[in-house]
């Protein structure tokens, strides 16, 4: 049941500095991730405990959210806390390498696993939608995703334009926890990017944290102004408070193309997170309310007429890709037979960099204190000053990523890197060069801990799109390795019924122990990664599990 509590920042508060309120930094480094996760700097709406992508909760509801903060603080060196959609269902013996929690969020039966299922368990209080990062308390905000997005963007650059934006004009949508991410992605690649979200105040969020350089009230000033920023090569983003679908029916009527197009509202989720151009969006709010059926249809019919223009406009030239929402799947739902002509951006940019084990890997400071993350960032430029476009990453991160709620990081390392970066931090820990441990995660979004046909595992050489027991062999092999918390979600990205997913945190607070286990997690999780890679005929991968003795063959030869 939903309790009538209210999200209260100062109750709430993310412990920084160095007193524990666990009896150890493990339990402790959950605790404040979690609510790190709600901190209003991070989270899209605290007040409902919704961290990111449309719905994605931390905890099913407050009285679950006071219990788990109450349970951590209890909670014994050699003992593991078991959450299930949300909510803390029990504290059982297990032993001092053994995962803290474990969590396991939003799954159904594949026969049950659709939304409609979903939103009446839901409603029940039974489940929440934990997403990727939101259920497993390892988001940073929109920096968690930036890195991925500007991979993407200097891997189209590289792919289309000749390594620059310059000169460019991308087009997007959604400004949200990911989608807020875009328009920095860009101009980090030199380009111009327009992009359309129908709140104002999530607009108004991303120019505060300068993800967004200018907004504009009027759309065709805003058409204009970013056709003379292409002219000009300048390197700049202008968000407009209109509808996507309406600025594509614009850009059309204009024939102005796009070079890039694509899009990142929540189209996985037609309820909460879409919204249907042919409402204004203060009635969308009452119709969801009122009549969530009616509603689902005119997000369905706007979807479709949103992947039409898209296609139109990649006829007409646009680089268009899907990213990541599932936006094509609905529009095909709805009968857009060729909603899949466009391809998605895992297979078009960033499977390589999966076959080579890399993926969005990401730490905080636990102490709060800015100036441990400079020290790990000296680390991973001092570790790897051959890879150039880390480094260009590196610099770019420093000066213009604004943090939100705990200092924290996000690079794409692949196998052997991973490990070497988190054996290094705990080695800052253990010598007193960071104030607290700093705690290393990812987002399910990596390698080798997600299936998800429409997304991660979109056309895989061997057509094993749907192969879900990756994700599951990987938090099983995590949680063998010792990891401090283990997660295993079904929907994030996409939506119910079409992903499972896995997310693992470690905990580098300087002993020997954690020596150990780091060493192990961070070699066995991307290393799940290349195998499947590997497995389904990559040959990077192939060659990768060979280099890091990955390779079955090899051993058993
Ligand atoms: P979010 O819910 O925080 O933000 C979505 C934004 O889209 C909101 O600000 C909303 O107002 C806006 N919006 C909705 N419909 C719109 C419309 N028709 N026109 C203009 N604006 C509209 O979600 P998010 O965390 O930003 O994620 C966005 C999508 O990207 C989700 O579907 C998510 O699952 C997916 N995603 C992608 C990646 C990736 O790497 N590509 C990773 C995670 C999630």
């Amino acid at each position: 049941m939903e309790t009538t509590k209210k999200y209260n920042p100062e109750t709430y508060k993310t412990p920084t500095g160095t007193k524990l309120n666990c009896k150890g930094w493990v339990q402790e480094a959950a605790l404040r991730m979690l609510l790190n996760n709600l901190d209003p700097e991070v989270a899209e709406k605290p007040e409902e405990l919704i961290v990111y992508g449309g719905r994605g909760k931390a905890a099913r509801n407050f009285e679950s959210l006071d219990l788990i903060i109450k349970a951590l603080k209890d909670l014994e060196e050699d003992e593991t806390l078991i959450v299930q959609s949300g909510k803390p269902v029990g504290i059982l013996q297990t032993h001092k390498d053994a995962p803290k929690v474990l969590i396991s969020n939003s799954q159904l039966v594949p026969n049950w696993a659709n939304w409609k299922h979903f939103d009446e368990l839901e409603k029940k209080g039974l489940m929440m939608y934990g997403q990727m990062t939101a259920g497993s308390w390892i988001y940073i905000g929109s920096q968690g995703i930036v890195q991925g997005t500007y991979e993407t963007f200097s891997a189209i650059a590289n792919k289309d334009f000749d390594g620059s934006l310059k000169g460019t004009l991308t087009v997007t949508a959604g400004l949200g926890g990911m989608g807020g991410a875009q328009p920095l992605a860009v101009t980090m690649n030199d380009g111009v990017c327009l992009v359309a979200e129908v709140e104002q105040w999530r607009i108004d969020k991303r120019l505060s944290t300068k993800y967004l350089d200018e907004s504009i009230q009027d759309m065709d000033a805003a058409i204009d102004r970013a056709l003379e920023a292409k002219k000009n090569q300048e390197r700049v983003s202008i968000g407009i408070p209109f509808n996507a679908v309406h600025l594509l029916e614009r850009l059309k009527e204009r024939n102005v193309i796009p070079d890039i197009l694509t899009d990142q509202t929540s189209a996985h989720d037609p309820l909460i997170g879409y919204v249907p151009h042919q409402i204004s969006l203060e009635e969308s709010n009452v119709l969801r309310e009122e009549n969530p059926e009616r509603y689902e249809e005119l997000s369905y019919e706007s979807m479709y007429r949103h992947v039409e223009l898209m296609l139109e406009l990649q006829k007409l030239g646009a680089v268009t890709f899907d990213y990541g929402n599932n936006l094509r799947a609905r529009a095909q739902e709805k009968g857009l037979k060729n909603a899949f002509d466009f391809p998605g951006f895992v297979p078009a940019y960033i499977r390589p960099l999966f076959c080579e084990g890399k993926g969005p890997f990401r730490w905080a400071a636990l102490s709060g204190d800015p100036a441990d993350i400079a020290e790990t960032d000296s680390v991973i430029k001092e570790l790897f000053p051959e890879n150039e476009s880390l480094m260009r990453w590196m610099d770019m991160a420093q000066e213009r990523i604004a943090f939100q709620g705990l200092p924290s990081r996000i690079c794409w390392l692949g196998q052997g890197e991973r490990e070497k970066a988190g054996l290094a931090f705990n080695k800052l820990v253990k010598e007193g060069k960071v104030k607290a441990p700093i705690v290393i995660g990812r987002d399910h979004l990596d390698t080798g801990s997600v299936a998800s046909p429409n997304r991660e595992t979109e056309a895989m050489l061997d057509g094993s799109d749907a192969v879900a027991d990756w994700p599951l062999l990987n938090a099983l092999v995590n949680t063998a390795g010792g990891a401090s918390w283990v997660s295993l979600h079904h929907g994030g990205g996409v939506g119910m019924g079409y992903s499972i997913h896995a997310g693992m945190v470690i905990v580098a607070d300087g002993t020997n122990d954690a020596e150990k286990r780091l060493k192990r997690v961070l070699r066995n999780d991307p290393g799940m990664g290349v195998i499947r890679h590997a497995d389904a005929g990559y040959d990077i991968a192939e060659d990768t599990a060979r280099k890091h003795k990955l390779d079955i063959k090899e051993r058993l030869k």
